[in-house]
């Protein structure tokens, strides 16, 4: 799944994972793990995230090649927010080569900059089950409190108005790019990603069943 911050894919491809029965391999929510756990690869993937940088590839691509290395990835996997640049890219075709695997089909959620800011800035997100709300387009019913578990929600540091013009940037420069690296290769899928939800789900349902138009 590629798109820029804020575009969906996230609580698409969790959807989509649980739907096929695949794992969901983010690579935002693998650090932010890390970061908790308080690894070395968390420490040093917190200094780039903390600003709305792009870790270096290298970290990138060691932690996402151990994922894909444990049980659950065997069947294949969803992965969202990986490979955000196209160094990443070329490693990850590596790496599935290696493993005798491939790249069935590329998702990109197609979402203006502006409504990336909007819903970025205004994202709140639950400490304890991770849902995802929007302080306007889709609130909690009790502010603060996660409608699904309770949990207190909470705005990511890095969706703070400072550094998410930040992040836009990096999308357009680093990662855009990706979109011709796998058009050229026939992989690419388009996915209106500013409809309602239920749409883009629907989308996203059609881009996985449909031959990739050339
Ligand atoms: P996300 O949760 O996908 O918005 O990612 C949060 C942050 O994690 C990004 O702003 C980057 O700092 C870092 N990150 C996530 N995925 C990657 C990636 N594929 N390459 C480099 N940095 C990443």
């Amino acid at each position: 799944m590629v798109g820029g911050p804020g575009a969906g894919k996230g609580t698409q491809a969790a959807a989509l994972a649980k739907r096929l029965g695949l794992a969901h391999v983010a690579s935002g929510d693998l650090f932010r793990r890390h970061l908790r756990q308080g690894t070395e690869l968390g420490r040093q993937a917190a200094k780039y995230m903390e600003r709305g940088s792009l870790v270096p590839d290298d970290l990138t691509i060691t932690m996402i090649e151990q994922r894909l290395g444990e049980a659950d990835a065997a069947e294949g996997v969803i992965l969202d927010g990986f490979p955000r640049t196209v160094a990443q890219a070329e490693a990850l075709d590596a790496l599935l080569h290696r493993r005798g695997q491939g790249l069935d089909r590329v998702i990109f959620f197609d979402v203006s900059r502006d409504e990336l800011l909007r819903r970025l800035t205004g994202r709140r997100i639950c400490r304890r089950c991770g849902h995802a709300f929007h302080l306007v387009s889709a609130p909690p019913k009790v502010a603060g409190v996660c409608d699904h578990c309770g949990g207190e929600l909470y705005q990511r540091e890095d969706d703070a108005e400072g550094t998410v013009g930040r992040r836009l940037d990096v999308y357009q420069t680093q990662t855009a790019p990706l979109l011709d690296y796998y058009k050229r290769r026939g992989l690419l899928v388009r996915v209106d990603g500013e409809g309602p939800m239920a749409q883009v789900a629907d989308s996203v349902k059609k881009a996985v069943r449909e031959p990739v138009a050339s």
